[in-house]
């Protein structure tokens, strides 16, 4: 099931007069072969603050099939001057793409508060993560590293080297509305490939800026193509182009199970990033303000919408009261209101949809689970917070390692304090859900510490730290139901991007059969 949507006007008749009596709103165009162009539909979707749901950001094409498909054309005629490109010169335009990204990082940074909500502060961290990437990533054009290994045979060479996988289809959320498009974006280019990429209807407007960005630098036309659109209409449409020989896939857990499927369907490369359930364990000899900084961040930044949130703390019961009774008071003092005030620590959920799903969380918390709710729990309705979509900052205590909010994914700003007899028990606890993207222990004792970092089944791991904080250069990514084996970032993203090519040269004039000759004098 996709998450939910943020509210989009179409404009169809009934909508067109209202959006029309709008001139100011700009029109935005899909980016396929080098030119920005509508959708053939002539519909649009509007993208709207989540701070304050009468500011209209612009409008953005809902592409169809067909927009897709011209896309898929411009990447397939790009592709092989693309992949022929030499990667150290690739390289080159990516860097310069990294220069425009840091000169033009407030304005980003400021779009991206404004259609996605997060305060600024942390959009800034988003476009400087599109920005490590960047060059994190453009240097490996002049890596892109293959090797040499002795060949069975005399007089023959083997060596092995990586080559592009030809056209990937892109399709991102919206909590990072730059920095995951540019995950996928960057490595497929260095790696020679040509792409399509739909982001999330919520937050069209980063990748607008980051494909903008692309353009500037000199990126060839076709390389890059921009579809903006519906998960159910242009992205389908993308997981199911036969020409798109790679899907990469960020979002939930349901909405990458079926396009894992359609991928099944075509043997297509399928590489998913999906949802989790993190969780930061703190030990009796843990420092406990160390970790109460750490769930606060881990749990209310970005609301609550990171998928390496931390939306669970087990915690040991000879500090659990401790604990919660400091978790609590800082989670109160906590500012909600629009992230584009300095002020603010909270900014809004993303959309009207995510306020009823976190909603029906926090009831089913209270009356189906019986935890405590020990702040927060409220939508906030007046004065700054009337037109859009906030919630305040909730704790629930006393909650049991199977109750429902213990385990789905409830993204926003909510998380569940869960007792624990000791760190097998707390380890137990930490692994007992369907998910495996982050976890993280505070403690002072070494030998805690590794024993959970051994015994913690997740693809990324902390020692007194929150569970977010990734860094570009090593892989990220989860077990179970977050990811299907792949990884990232680092340089194992290039693991995604490409596909190994063994290379034999035989120099020796004759026919050598592997397997079958002998090698004179070894028997
Ligand atoms: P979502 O699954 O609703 O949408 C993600 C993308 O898929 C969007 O672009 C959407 O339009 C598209 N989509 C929807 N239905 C589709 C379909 N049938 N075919 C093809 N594409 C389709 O997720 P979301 O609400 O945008 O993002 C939130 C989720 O993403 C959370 O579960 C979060 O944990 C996860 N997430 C995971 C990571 C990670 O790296 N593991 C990072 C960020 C977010």
């Amino acid at each position: 099931m996709a998450q939910a949507k943020k509210s989009l006007a179409k404009t169809t008749s009934k909508t067109q007069s209202r959006t029309a009596s709008r001139p100011s709103v700009k029109n935005y165009q899909n980016y396929i072969g080098g030119k920005w162009v509508p959708s053939e539909s002539g519909e649009v979707s509007e993208n709207i603050n989540p701070a304050d749901t009468q500011d209209i950001i612009g409008r953005f094409p809902l592409s169809t099939p067909q927009d897709v498909n011209k896309a898929v054309n411009a990447a397939r005629e790009a592709y092989d001057g693309w992949r022929n490109m030499p990667a150290p010169k690739r390289a080159e335009i990516l860097f310069r793409l990294g220069e425009i990204l840091i000169r033009d990082k407030e304005t980003f940074t400021a779009d991206m508060t404004r259609e996605m909500g997060k305060v600024l502060k942390e959009a800034g961290g988003d476009v400087q993560e599109a920005i490590d990437c960047t060059y994190y990533t453009a240097g490996e054009g002049r890596r892109l590293h293959g090797f040499t290994t002795p060949a069975e045979m005399p007089d023959k060479f083997a060596m092995c080297v990586r080559q592009p996988v030809g056209l990937c289809g892109l399709i991102t959320p919206w909590n990072f509305p730059m920095a995951i498009p540019s995950w996928k974006l960057i490595p497929a280019l260095v790696c020679g490939n040509t792409v399509v990429l739909k982001p999330a209807e919520d937050t069209p407007l980063s990748s607008y800026n980051l494909v903008h960005a692309c353009e500037e630098a000199g990126i060839p036309p076709g390389v890059v193509n921009l579809v903006t659109g519906e998960g159910e209409s242009a992205g389908a449409a993308i997981t199911n182009h036969t020409a798109l020989r790679l899907i990469s896939f960020t979002g939930s857990t349901e909405t990458g199970r079926t396009v894992a499927s359609s991928c099944a369907e075509r043997n297509a490369i399928c590489s998913l990033e999906m949802g989790g359930k993190n969780v930061i364990i703190v030990m009796d000899d843990g420092d406990i303000d160390l970790a109460i900084e750490g769930a606060i961040w881990g749990a209310f930044g970005t609301s609550g919408q990171r998928c390496t949130a931390s939306s669970r703390l087990v915690v040991h019961k000879k500090v659990y009261k401790q604990f919660s009774k400091k978790l609590v008071e800082r989670a109160k003092a906590l500012r909600v209101g629009n992230g584009a005030d300095p002020k603010t620590d909270v900014g809004p959920v993303i959309n009207a949809d995510a306020v009823k799903k976190i909603m029906s969380y926090i009831d089913i918390g209270q009356k189906e689970d019986g935890a405590t709710l020990a702040c927060g729990g409220r939508r906030l309705t007046r004065g700054d917070h009337a037109r859009g979509h906030f919630i305040e900052p909730t704790v629930f205590t006393d909650v049991a390692p199977d109750m429902r909010i213990a385990q789905e994914e409830i993204f926003g700003p909510v998380t569940a304090v869960i007792p624990a007899k000791s760190l097998d028990d707390a380890i137990e606890i930490a692994n007992g859900v369907r998910y495996g993207l982050s976890a993280a222990i505070y403690t002072s004792d070494v030998n805690q510490a590794f024993r959970a970092m051994n015994d913690m089944y997740t693809g990324i791991f902390y020692v007194n730290a929150s569970t977010i904080g990734a860094e570009v250069h090593l892989p990220f990514g989860g077990t179970k139901a977050t990811g299907n084996g792949h990884r990232e970032a680092g340089t194992q993203v290039l693991d995604i991007f490409s596909e190994w090519k063994s290379i034999y040269v035989d120099y020796s004039g004759k026919l050598q059969r592997a397997q079958i000759d002998m090698v004179e004098g070894l028997g």
